[in-house]
C-alpha cells in the first residue's frame, strides 16, 4: 500500500516533467526506497540540493544518490514532487505537513515552508501543539511558533496534561519558562486591554454627561431646567435619558445638599463640580454659555496660567473619546478648590429651576 502510493506520487511528478531527459539522480529514503529525479530541477528550487549536486560523484558510481532519511518515504516523495510542480495537496499536508516543514527548512524551499507553516497551524491540537511548537522553533518558523504559543495559552489546562508537555518540561525547562512567561504577558495584555476598554467607556459616559448638562441648561429636561424658561408642561425625556437623569439627580443634589451649604466636602457634590469644570475646559463659547460657573472656571484657569497636567489629559481624553475614570484630581487640591468656589456656588445654582 505504502509502496503503491509512493509509486503513483513519483510517477505523477515525473509525468509533469515529460520533456525532461532521463532522471540522473536518485533520492534514497528511509526503508531503502529510491526516487528517481532530475538534478537540474532539484538544483533550481533548492539551493541546498544545488550545493550537494555541485560535489563530485563518488568514485566508481555512475549515478548520484542523495539520501533524505529520518522522515517517511511518502513525505520525501511529496517533497520531491513539490520541487517539480510547486503543489502540495491537502491530504499531503494533513499526513506529512510536519515532515514537509522540516524538509522545506533543511533544503531551503521558502514557499513550501510558508505553506506548511500555515497548513500545520490550521491543524494544531491539544495533543500535538507542544511538539509542533518545538519544531517551529527548530525550523525557525516564527508565525507557526506564535500560533502554538497562543494555542498553549488558550488551552493550557488541557495541554498541561499531555505527554508532549510533560516531556518538554523534563527536557527543556528553558522553553517551559519561555512559554510561561509568554502566558503571563498575554494575561497582562488582556488586563490592559480590558482596562482600556473600561476607561474608554467612562470617557464616553463623561462626554455624554457633558452633552446632557448643556442640554439641561439650555432647554431643560424632565426634572431640571434653566430658571428663566417657563414650561407649560413637563418636558419629555431626551434620547440620552439614562445619562441625563443621572446628571439631573446630581444637579438637584448640588442645589439641595446640606453638607455643601455648611461647607463640608461631599463626594456627590464633587462629582457635579468636576462635571461643571470639565464643561468649562471644553466649552468654546463661554460668553453665551448657559452652564453655571463656565466663565468663572475659565477665568480661574487663565489666572493659573493653564491647568495641571492631569486635568488637561482628562479633558483631552474626554474630547477625543468623545470619552476615565474617577475624575481623579489629587484629593487635597480638589477640596481646596471646592472651598474656594463654594462662595460663588449659591448664586450660580440659582440658574437651575427644579421641577
Ligand atoms: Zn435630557
Ligand atoms: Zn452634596
Ligand atoms: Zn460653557
Amino acid at each position: 500500500m505504502e509502496d503503491n502510493n509512493h509509486n503513483s506520487t513519483s510517477t505523477s511528478a515525473m509525468s509533469s516533467a515529460s520533456e525532461l531527459p532521463e532522471p540522473d539522480v536518485q533520492i534514497l529514503t528511509s526503508g531503502g526506497v529510491r526516487i528517481p529525479a532530475h538534478s537540474s530541477i532539484l538544483a533550481m528550487v533548492s539551493p541546498v540540493l544545488d550545493n550537494i549536486m555541485e560535489r563530485p560523484v563518488k568514485h566508481g558510481s555512475s549515478e548520484r544518490v542523495i539520501p533524505i532519511l529520518g522522515v517517511p518515504c511518502d513525505a520525501v516523495s511529496a517533497f520531491i514532487k513539490y520541487l517539480y510542480d510547486s503543489m502540495c495537496t491537502e491530504e499531503q499536508m494533513e499526513k506529512y505537513g510536519i515532515h514537509l516543514l522540516v524538509l522545506s527548512h533543511v533544503y531551503l524551499v521558502p514557499q513550501l515552508k510558508q505553506q506548511c507553516s500555515r497548513g500545520v497551524s490550521q491543524r494544531l491540537t491539544v495533543e500535538n501543539v507542544v511538539d509542533v511548537l518545538q519544531l517551529a522553533r527548530l525550523c525557525d518558523a516564527p508565525d507557526l511558533y506564535l500560533k502554538c504559543l497562543k494555542q498553549v495559552t488558550a488551552r493550557f489546562k488541557a495541554v498541561e496534561q499531555t505527554e508532549g508537555w510533560k516531556f518538554m518540561q523534563e527536557h527543556d525547562p528553558w522553553l517551559e519558562l519561555h512559554i510561561l512567561r509568554f502566558m503571563d504577558e498575554a494575561e497582562s495584555r488582556k488586563k490592559r486591554r480590558w482596562r482600556q476598554r473600561k476607561e474608554q467607556r467612562l470617557y464616553l459616559q463623561l462626554s455624554d454627561g457633558l452633552e446632557c448638562l448643556e442640554h439641561i441648561c439650555r432647554e431643560g429636561c424632565t426634572t431640571v431646567g434653566p430658571y428663566d424658561v417657563e414650561t407649560a408642561k413637563k418636558p419629555s425625556p431626551c434620547d440620552k435619558y439614562a445619562t441625563c437623569q443621572g446628571v439631573q439627580m446630581l444637579i438637584k443634589h448640588l442645589v439641595l445638599c446640606k453638607r455643601r451649604a455648611s461647607g463640608v466636602g461631599c463626594c456627590r457634590c464633587n462629582r457635579m463640580w468636576q462635571l461643571l469644570r470639565l464643561h468649562s475646559s471644553i466649552c468654546d463659547h463661554p460668553d453665551s454659555c448657559r452652564v453655571p460657573l463656565c466663565r468663572q472656571f475659565k477665568w480661574k484657569a487663565q489666572q493659573k496660567m493653564g491647568e495641571d497636567a492631569k486635568w488637561k489629559l482628562l479633558v483631552k481624553k474626554v474630547c477625543s473619546a468623545k470619552a476615565m475614570s474617577s475624575l481623579s484630581l489629587p484629593k487635597r487640591k480638589r477640596e481646596e478648590e471646592l472651598k474656594e468656589t463654594m462662595g460663588r456656588t449659591a448664586n450660580a445654582l440659582k440658574t437651575f429651576r427644579l421641577y
